[in-house]
Formats: C-alpha cells, sequence, structure tokens
C-alpha cells in the first residue's frame, strides 16, 4: 500500500525533533552536525532566538492579509533589499521554482512592452537547477526532471555551462535574455567563471537582452557576499532569491531594476501568499542578522577555514575525494567514491550533507557555523573517509 505521503522523494530513515544552531537532534535524543542546513536554507541554523521571537511575534498578531491590502513588513522588507542590492523593486513569493516563474515571465514581459514580443526564448545552461514547476523543469533542462510530463515548455536554449562563445552563438532574433546560476548548486557546486559572468553581462547590452541570475541558493549571504554575482562585480537586470531568505520559513523573492519590474503591472502576475505578514517578518529577522556589522566578515572567515581544512581532507584522502570547490559556505568536494556512499557513511557518523551532481558532496552549513563545528565536521569527514578507504580496499583487488 502507498504511504500517505506521496513516495517523491528518497528518504534518510531518520526524523527530527529540534534544532539548537547547527544541531539537530533526533527523537531518541541522538544530535546530528547539520552541515545540509535544510539544502543551504536554514541560514541561521535551527531555533536563532530574534527569527523564533520574530516569527512567533508576527504570528500572535497577524498571519494573512492577501495582496488586496498594503503589507508594511514587506514594504520594509523589499525596501531593505532595495537598498542592499542593484535592484529599484521587488516582488515576493514562496519558493526558488515560483521566483524563478516570475523572472522569466518579468524578463518576457518587459521584452514584448518594448514591442519586441517575438522575444521570449531564454538562454540557460547544462548542469542548471531552477525548480520543479513545468517551465522551470524547461529552464532546467535535465532530461530526468522532464521524463514523463509531456512536451516542454516552449522557450528555453541551453548551452553550456561556462561558454561565453557558445552562449553568443545561441543569440537569436527570439532571444529575450539569459538566466544563468552563480554557482550551480545542485548541478555540482560548479562556481561560474568571473569573467563569463562579466561577459555574459557585455552580451545583454550588446543585443538589448536581460541578465537573470538564479540566486536562490547563493544569495542571503551564502557566498561570502550578500549576493554571489558581487564577487564577479556585475549586475543583473532581475535575480531570484529563496532557500535561506526566510531562514527556513518559506519566502522566495524577485529584484529587478526599473525597466523590468514596471512590467509587471496590476493584473500581469501575483500569488496569494505571496509577501505575507508572517514571511516578511521572518525575512526581516534574517536580514536584520545578515546585515548586522561583521556578520558576512564572519561568514568568509569561517569559510576560509573551513575550505582550508576540506583541501587538507582531499590530499589526505585522495581515493575518496579529488577536490574542493565552491564559494563561502557553498562547499563542494568531489568523490572519487560515490558520493551517495559518502553522504550515508557520514551521516551514520553524525554528520548531515547534501549530494549534489557531479558525484558532488555538498557542504552547506548555517551561516552561524563555528571554527570548533568546522573542525568537528572535518573530523567526521575525515572518518567517514577512513571507513570507506578501508571498505574500498576490501572490495577492489
Ligand atoms: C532550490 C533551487 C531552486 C528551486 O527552489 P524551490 O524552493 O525548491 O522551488 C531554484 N534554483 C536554484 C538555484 C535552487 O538551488
Amino acid at each position: 500500500m502507498i504511504s500517505a505521503l506521496m513516495p517523491n522523494y528518497n528518504r534518510a530513515d531518520l526524523a527530527f525533533d529540534h534544532g539548537q544552531g547547527a544541531w539537530l537532534f533526533d527523537m531518541r535524543g541522538q544530535r546530528y552536525l547539520d552541515f545540509g542546513a535544510g539544502i543551504a536554507t536554514s541560514a541561521l541554523g535551527h531555533a536563532h532566538p530574534h527569527l523564533v521571537q520574530a516569527i512567533a511575534g508576527q504570528a500572535a498578531k497577524l498571519i494573512h492579509v492577501s495582496n488586496l491590502y498594503r503589507i508594511p513588513q514587506a514594504e520594509q522588507l523589499a525596501a531593505r533589499l532595495v537598498a542592499a542590492s542593484f535592484a529599484d523593486s521587488v516582488f515576493f513569493c514562496n519558493s526558488g521554482a515560483e521566483a524563478n516563474e516570475g523572472l522569466v515571465k518579468a524578463i518576457r514581459k518587459t521584452q514584448a512592452d518594448a514591442g519586441r514580443p517575438e522575444r521570449y526564448r531564454v538562454i540557460c545552461f547544462t548542469g542548471a537547477f531552477h525548480g520543479r514547476t513545468l517551465a522551470m523543469i524547461s529552464a532546467t533542462g535535465n532530461a530526468k526532471y522532464l521524463e514523463g510530463f509531456g512536451p516542454p515548455v516552449e522557450g528555453f536554449d541551453h548551452v553550456p555551462f561556462n561558454d561565453l562563445a557558445a552562449a553568443r552563438a545561441a543569440i537569436g532574433p527570439e532571444t529575450a535574455g539569459i538566466l544563468v546560476e552563480p554557482v550551480q548548486g545542485e548541478g555540482g557546486v560548479r562556481p561560474a567563471d568571473p569573467a563569463f559572468l562579466r561577459g555574459l553581462r557585455a552580451l545583454c547590452d550588446e543585443h538589448g537582452l536581460l541578465l537573470g541570475f538564479d540566486e536562490v541558493q547563493t544569495g542571503m549571504g551564502r557566498s561570502g557576499k550578500l549576493f554571489a554575482h558581487e564577487w564577479a562585480g556585475v549586475t543583473p537586470d532581475v535575480m531570484s532569491l529563496a532557500k535561506g531568505i526566510g531562514g527556513g520559513f518559506p519566502l522566495g523573492a524577485v529584484l529587478a531594476r526599473e525597466n523590468v519590474a514596471q512590467a509587471l503591472k496590476p493584473g500581469s502576475h501575483g500569488t496569494t501568499f505571496g509577501g505575507g505578514p508572517l514571511a516578511c517578518a521572518a525575512g526581516n529577522a534574517v536580514l536584520d542578522v545578515i546585515l548586522a556589522d561583521g556578520f558576512l566578515d564572519q561568514v568568509n572567515e569561517t569559510a576560509a577555514y573551513l575550505r582550508a581544512g576540506l583541501t587538507a581532507l582531499v590530499a589526505r584522502h585522495p581515493r575518496i575525494f579529488t577536490e574542493v570547490r565552491g564559494a563561502g559556505l557553498l562547499l563542494g568536494l568531489k568523490c572519487a567514491a560515490p558520493n551517495g556512499d559518502v553522504q550515508a557513511t557520514a551521516l551514520a557518523r553524525g554528520l548531515l550533507t547534501v549530494a549534489a551532481g557531479e558525484n558532488v558532496l555538498r557542504l552547506a552549513p548555517p551561516l552561524i557555523v563555528t571554527r570548533e563545528e568546522c573542525d568537528t565536521a572535518l573530523a567526521l569527514l575525515d572518518k567517514t573517509a577512513q571507513s570507506l578507504t578501508q571498505t574500498t580496499e576490501i572490495t577492489t583487488p
């Protein structure tokens, strides 16, 4: 008989009761060091007092009112995001896929409003991940995610990641814009070359295209900057955010320059829950912490420390790990052993990680993780590699 929950996930047989900082506790009181952070989402870790208080306080006052009315919490959060970014205006929604849907609709509508309705196609990249809605599995372009769901949504062209010549060659009379992740998260923690991002910006300027950055995973301090594109010194015309922006509370956002934002006139786009008082109270509380003096410096220091430790780990265990990559606290260990085995072995030792494409083990601890916790994670990964080396020696002659 089928489970009451649909069988669309491969879940570990593990359920958590509560969390504290970078730690999760299961039903039996066993503790786990959380270097997955709910897939790079629990930016402030678990039970962060400022976030808990903001959510509890707002919930007791008002949870939902709809977008028929002004929502001061959303106005405040939008103004703060505008002040901290390239953007002039913000649309709030509830997830990463929904943010990307809004981003692509805004790109298409901006071109149409400018008298170029034939320009609706968006160039995307192999290894991308943009979400699971019908349009976003087309934007993602991964055959595995498209299979069985009928004809892909029209209007997405795919070229190799980090290949500027291929992107240039893909531009045609119907091209409206380009959508790219500054670091491909699901695709295997693959950073875009800064020169590639700058080249895409130049291509868009040259051809009248709109540049969209999917910072659903890389945004909100994950990379060590508030937004990962800051490392490359380029800005997009429009950007999607989700994951860390609500610290685990569902919240997504589309940030846009004025020329793009003005395309979304009343009636053109919307969502019932988007930008509600509760989600935006969570978003404001997360921003309070991330924008506080020295917070991102601390993220960068911890990230450099973790990265150095991982580099040493790879050198010690070349039969298990081959490379460290990523940005800030979104790090990938490219594995020589199957990444699923590494993940399962680490889990058995009490360390939570997330698998990614290209046989990569993803490490995305909460941004509040300490050096000591990084030491603990590194020690657990060392033990993981040791025990995998032993089994590899037994099974391979
Ligand atoms: C997770 C993710 C998405 C999809 O977000 P959901 O909230 O699962 O819809 C989109 N883009 C990127 C880069 C992501 O990492």
